[in-house]
């Protein structure tokens, strides 16, 4: 089948089976020539591994560090009757499984839902199989706008909303390019609660409960998960609205996971990183602006970075470069500290309240936004014949 994109609003319903593994390969060179990271991990369990950071971090795992990986995700394979191609993660997965293999390394895959208890009880068995038989690094690394609670039965859905009053403010209609105002509602104190509920801490928690249960945390093993700070003006729909307090709760939930991890002589932590494309983040309101305008400043400076750089820093100058970890004051992870840089900030502020649907691609990088989401389901990769008939 010749696959084509098809878009609708902030998703892409078709991936490209070529384009997706070329994406996968271009990850695993760019760690390849970066090279090995010593005295790292050897057995990772990655949950949310098959796009964005999760993808990255399980990357760095395998081609940096020469580690057996067990990944969990949520992704639809293809229907060749129904021409419905898989979704972009599962294309992600099939190439990451096969370069890895190849390089004679432990990968096993879970596809199913990450919240349920059957998910936990199929890595669980995939990490017995591996050959160490444990795990020394947890990444939870899990979006999800739904939750089905695995001891109840409730499902409690994610709302992207702000906390107390309204927020008008500048956002980016993606699919006309154009710069519109948005107005974000205050967010219920069931919709604050259900976010939280979903996007929080407490599926983290339930994963090394379960992962402690089972025997097969390694002693010294390190778990950690990502979040999100970004600038003041995008604190009233992001850190102080719904999702921040879903963050707040899982930057929370690591202090207690940490104490738990410490009978291991582990550690546990959040990291912050910085604003990227990805399909989760594609769908909030008013960070998409943002983050075009900070693609230009940040490729003008010559600091730009995407999930791959990102991880790749986490892992060799943080996690695993025989120090202690830096943590900020409130006991966090900073590899925003590009986006973050004083310089950076004042720049995209500059920009900020002069930019207009006419001067949009001149003062941002609303280009860039879009192949980058566009590559996200592998479309627009160099190399890749689009005419060409695939098997999906
Ligand atoms: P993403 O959409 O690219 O990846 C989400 C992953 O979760 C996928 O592997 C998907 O299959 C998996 N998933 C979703 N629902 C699932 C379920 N029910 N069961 C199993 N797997 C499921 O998202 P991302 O942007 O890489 O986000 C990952 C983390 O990084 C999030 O915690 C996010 O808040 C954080 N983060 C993102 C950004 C950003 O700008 N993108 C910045 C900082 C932090």
């Amino acid at each position: 089948m010749v696959v084509q994109p098809k878009t609708k609003g902030f998703l892409c319903i078709t991936s490209h089976p070529k384009g997706c593994a070329a994406n996968v390969d271009a990850q695993i060179k760019y760690v390849e020539n970066k090279g090995p990271i010593s005295g790292s991990c050897k057995s990772v369990l990655v949950i949310g591994a098959s796009t964005g950071y999760g993808l990255a971090s399980r990357i760095v795992s395998a081609f940096g560090c020469g580690a057996s990986t067990v990944g969990v995700f949520f992704e639809r394979p293809g229907d060749s009757a129904r021409e419905r191609t898989a979704s972009a993660g599962w294309y992600n997965t099939l190439e990451f499984t096969a370069k890895a293999r190849e390089k004679g390394l432990y990968a096993e895959n879970i596809n199913g839902d990450a919240f349920s208890d059957a998910v936990k009880q199929s890595a669980i068995e995939a990490i017995k199989k591996s050959p160490s038989g444990k795990v020394d690094l947890i990444v939870y690394s899990v979006a999800s706008p739904r939750r089905t609670d695995p001891k109840t039965g409730e499902v409690y859905k994610s709302v992207l909303k702000t906390v107390g009053e309204p927020r008008t403010e500048k956002s980016l209609d993606t699919d006309n390019a154009k710069v519109v105002e948005i107005t974000v509602p205050a967010a219920t104190e069931k919709e604050i609660s259900d976010t939280v509920k979903t996007m929080g801490g407490e599926d983290w928690e339930l994963w090394i409960d379960a992962l402690d249960k089972a025997g097969v945390i390694a002693e010294g093993a390190a778990t950690l998960s990502y979040s999100y700070i970004g600038p003041k003006l995008t604190y009233p729909i992001y850190r102080s609205g719904t999702i921040g307090k879903a963050k707040e709760d899982l930057e929370r939930a690591a202090e207690r996971i940490d104490a738990k991890m410490k009978m291991h002589r582990g550690k546990a932590f959040v990291s912050i990183n910085k604003a990227l494309v990805t399909q989760a983040s594609a769908a909030i309101p008013v960070v998409p602006l943002y983050t075009s305008i900070l693609y230009k400043v940040m490729k003008e400076k010559g600091i730009h970075e995407g999930c791959i750089e990102q991880i790749y820093r986490l892992f060799s100058d943080q996690l695993y470069n025989g120090n202690c970890l830096d943590f900020d004051e409130n006991g966090l992870v900073r590899i925003d500290n590009f986006e973050q840089r004083e310089d950076v900030q004042k720049a995209v502020f500059d920009i900020w309240p002069r930019v207009t649907t006419e001067n949009l691609n001149e003062l941002t990088d609303f280009a860039g936004f879009k192949s980058e989401f566009m590559k996200l389901f592998g479309f627009g990769i160099e190399g890749v014949d689009y005419s060409e008939d695939v098997q999906i």
